[in-house]
């Protein structure tokens, strides 16, 4: 009799460990649905249709775990905040953020981006630029800093450029690119498709978040966008 009622048991066990975990394959967000997401949620916000709230409920949900659905490399800038300016709430976004959104020799930056891709299972990396970055005029102006600050404006790249507006795009394509020179995982991951990188700049006038093509890894070892960095297309 107890030797029915263990196999009992364990065949309970093997069901409902079978059932969670075929739950958990299927709730993983895939990177195109994610990038719809932010997409979605900037519509709303430049709609003023917002959302989310980080209500009790969702407090205690999350203090058991988080799941984002994507990483976003920001500015740090204070107009450009990723969970406003893509209406989500409260352990839907991983956000780093730093002047200029580098990531060239910024191990604190690629290093987290490489624990939410490896460990959250991120599908989507977003790194993003906005009109009218004080970093990024600071080295089209060639302003000298020193210190600290004269470093981190030394990983801003602004190509060839004479204006902020394709100055931001280059830069921005630039990091993401870097991303993927920088992170063999993160190379491993977008050339897998189990994930995608994604520039997108921010309109400080609009609201509005425009996403160009995600960057990819070709054949020469060189990223595709670093080749062209105009040639990339705006969504
Ligand atoms: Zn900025």
């Amino acid at each position: 009799m107890i030797n029915r009622h263990r196999l009992f048991s364990a065949f309970l066990i093997v069901v409902f460990c079978g059932s969670t975990l075929s739950a958990e394959e299927d709730s993983v967000v895939k990177p195109p649905e994610a990038l719809q997401r932010l997409k979605d949620g900037n519509r709303r916000f430049i709609t003023d249709q917002l959302e989310k709230a980080a209500g009790k409920e969702r407090l205690v949900e999350l203090a058991k775990g988080q799941k984002p659905i994507a990483t976003v490399i920001a500015c740090a800038d204070s107009r450009v905040s990723p969970e406003l300016i893509f209406n989500l709430g409260l352990g839907e976004l991983f956000v780093l953020r730093v002047a200029g959104n580098v990531a060239v020799d910024a191990h604190a930056i690629v290093g987290s981006a490489e624990y939410a891709v490896m460990h959250l299972n991120v599908p989507l990396v977003v790194v993003i630029g906005h009109e009218n970055c004080g970093a990024v005029k600071a080295c089209l102006k060639g302003d000298p800093a020193s210190g600290n600050l004269g470093r981190l404006l030394s990983e801003v790249q602004v190509g060839n450029n004479l204006n902020t507006v394709a100055a931001v795009r280059s830069n921005v394509i630039f990091q993401a690119d870097q991303l993927l020179l920088e992170s063999d995982l993160l190379r491993d991951f977008v050339v897998s498709g189990r994930i995608i990188v994604v520039p997108a700049v921010y309109s400080l006038n609009t609201g509005e978040v425009t996403f160009m093509d995600p960057v990819k890894w070709v054949e020469d070892k060189k990223p595709a966008a670093s080749i062209s960095p105009q040639a990339a297309s705006i969504k």
